[in-house]
């Protein structure tokens, strides 16, 4: 079998869900938006389920629809996206909650669902989502006597833990929210590790459930191995793959893995990343192609079925640094094609 193997560590997912919990006194949820982080959100989400969390966010109504099929009534599924035209009948039938983020939401939501849950998110500077200033003035009372189930906001800058924005956002959504009586959340992860004054009623981690930065404490969950299909020996001078990029500058055996762009292993990683055997890193040589990846083994001594290019020897933020992106885009992007095995819990 050619296919790489994906192993998510259950296990990790819930200890890095209680270490969190830990941290602050209020009540914690998790999000599992964009499937679970890559890794699978019913699975993840039972597992969360499991370790204590009763409350899930998603990005889109299809999204919580899906969890709600896979899981059943027990959990509370709320949706950062709001209430958009066409959501109306998945909100209804699916009893997600969603986050309203403008006036016409909130029209839309009290117009066409009147009496069902609804919660409020608030810009307090970030400017992608929820309401401003002014328009919070407009709807403040009218949705806080329908007694929304939570106000939120989000922080733009929480994973610098020095930057200003932090305060500044805090105090925006002091000024915003405080008297009212509803519950308050403004913490991810990023806003758990900076402090009891970010975690009000109830925090929302996603990326540091998955093993991620900025929570360093966090456990690894993936392991991503790969197959050799092919090994070939080369002499100096001679090149590998497209465009000719690498050149053999000794005599060198390159190895040919089964993985690629098509599997979330991004262009980007071309002549920059590491797979590994055991602890002795084999440098990617040449560029990614759609479905194989080369790989200089010449410095092992014997050649392997399979080498690492993701577990406790780089973590997806080791390889989000050498290929100039975040943890949260190498773990979204894992491929369709891996064979995936979930262990623990
Ligand atoms: C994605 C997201 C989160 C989770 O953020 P992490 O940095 O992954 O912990 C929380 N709240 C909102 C509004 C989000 O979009």
């Amino acid at each position: 079998m050619s296919t790489g193997h994906l192993s998510i560590d259950l296990n990790a997912i819930a200890a890095n869900w209680q270490a969190l919990n830990a941290i602050t006194s209020c009540e914690t949820a998790a999000v599992v938006k964009a499937n679970g982080y890559g890794l699978g959100a019913d699975i993840v989400a039972k597992c969360l389920a499991s370790a204590g969390a009763r409350k899930f966010f998603v990005a889109t109504a299809e999204e919580g629809a899906t969890l709600r099929q896979a899981f059943g009534e027990s959990i509370e599924i709320n949706i950062f996206s709001g209430h958009m035209a066409g959501d109306t009948q998945l909100i209804r039938s699916y009893g997600l909650i969603p986050m309203l983020n403008s006036i016409e939401q909130v029209t839309l939501h009290l117009e066409s669902l009147p009496g069902h849950p609804f919660g409020i998110q608030l810009d307090t500077g970030m400017n992608r989502l929820g309401l401003e200033w002014d328009a919070w003035a407009a709807v403040a009372e009218l949705t806080l006597s329908q007694n929304p189930t939570l106000v939120m906001s989000h922080l733009a800058c929480a994973d610098e833990v020095d930057h200003p924005m932090n305060a500044y956002q805090l105090d925006m959504f002091h000024q915003m929210t405080d008297g009212i009586t509803v519950p308050r959340s403004l913490a991810a992860t990023g806003g758990i590790l900076l402090g009891d004054a970010y975690h009000f009623d109830l925090c929302r981690p996603g990326v540091g459930l998955y093993g991620g930065e900025p929570f360093d404490q966090a456990q690894s969950v993936v392991t991503l191995d790969v197959p050799i299909i092919q090994t070939r020996d080369l002499e100096m001078g001679e090149v590998v793959g497209y465009g000719n990029t690498w050149q053999a500058e000794r005599p060198s055996k390159i190895a040919t893995v089964s993985a690629g762009y098509a599997d979330g292993l991004i262009r980007s990683m071309s002549g920059r990343a590491m797979f590994w055997h055991e602890q002795t890193p084999c440098s990617l040589v040449g560029r990614v192609s759609m479905d194989l990846i080369t790989v200089d083994v010449t410095d092992l001594p014997t050649v392997p079925d399979r080498l690492t290019l993701l577990g406790p020897q780089q973590t997806v933020d080791d390889l989000a640094r050498k290929t100039d992106t975040i943890g949260y885009e190498i773990l979204t992007s894992l491929g369709a094609r891996y064979a995936r095995h979930y262990s623990g819990a």
